[in-house]
C-alpha cells in the first residue's frame, strides 16, 4: 500500500515536472519536448496553468531584481518607434491573462536577444507559433519571443547568444492575427523551473527604460 502510494506520488510529480536531479537540473525525462508538448505545451502566454493539486512556491522578482534587469535589457527590436510597445500585460486574451507585451513591427523585422543567454528551446505551439525560449546567462530569467515568421539560419537549442543577436523575424505565426507583431514575455525562474516555467513579470516598464543601442 505504501509502495503503491509512493509510486503514484512519483508519477504525479514526474507528470508535473517537479523531479530534479541532485544538481538541481531537471531530469531529461521530465524536460523532454515530447512530454512537455503532451502534458503542458506552452500557451502564447508562455505560462500553462498549473493544476491546483501541485502547488509550488513561485519564483518572486524583487524590486531590486527588476531594477537590475531594466538596466541591462536592450529592446528586442532595434530602433523601436515610440508607441510600438503595447502596455498589454494585464489584458485578457482568449480567457487567459496576456502576461506579455506586444510590439508591432513590419513582418521580417529582426528580433534580437534582449540579454546574454542560451537558447533553451525552439518551440512551435498553436497559440505562440514559432517561438524562442532564451534562458538568461545568470539563470534567473526566461525570455519568450513568439509569433516569429522564421528563425535565422543556424540558430539551435543550446546556442549561446549575446544581447543583440538575431533570434528570429517578426511574423504572424500562431494566434497572432493579421497584424505582424512580436509577443514578448519575461519569466522569473528558479532552479526548479523548467524551460517554460516561471513567474511572468511585465516587460513594458522594463523595456521603456531599455537602452536603445545594446552593449
Ligand atoms: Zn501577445
Amino acid at each position: 500500500m505504501t509502495a503503491a502510494l509512493v509510486v503514484v506520488g512519483l508519477a504525479t510529480a514526474l507528470q508535473h515536472g517537479r523531479i530534479a536531479s541532485a544538481s538541481g537540473v531537471t531530469s531529461p525525462a521530465v524536460a523532454s519536448p515530447r512530454a512537455a508538448a503532451a502534458s503542458s505545451a506552452p500557451a502564447a502566454s508562455a505560462r500553462p496553468r498549473r493544476t491546483p493539486a501541485t502547488p509550488r512556491p513561485t519564483p518572486v522578482a524583487s524590486a531590486a531584481d527588476l531594477e537590475a534587469l531594466a538596466l541591462r535589457l536592450r529592446p528586442p527590436i532595434t530602433g523601436l518607434a515610440p508607441g510600438a510597445i503595447g502596455d498589454t500585460f494585464a489584458e485578457t486574451r482568449g480567457g487567459h491573462p496576456h502576461e506579455a507585451t506586444d510590439i508591432v513591427a513590419p513582418r521580417g523585422t529582426p528580433v534580437v536577444a534582449v540579454d546574454d543567454g542560451v537558447i533553451a528551446r525552439l518551440f512551435t505551439s498553436v497559440p505562440g507559433g514559432l517561438t524562442v525560449y532564451e534562458l538568461s546567462a545568470d539563470g534567473a530569467w526566461t525570455y519568450y519571443y513568439a509569433h516569429l515568421d522564421r528563425y535565422p539560419e543556424g540558430l539551435h537549442e543550446g546556442a549561446l547568444v549575446r544581447a543583440g543577436d538575431v533570434l528570429g523575424y517578426v511574423g504572424t505565426t500562431g494566434n497572432a492575427g493579421t497584424t505582424a507583431h512580436l509577443h514578448f514575455a519575461i519569466m522569473k525562474r528558479d532552479t526548479e523551473s523548467s524551460w517554460w516555467e516561471g513567474t511572468a513579470v511585465d516587460p513594458y516598464p522594463l523595456l521603456r527604460g531599455a537602452r536603445a543601442g545594446g552593449h
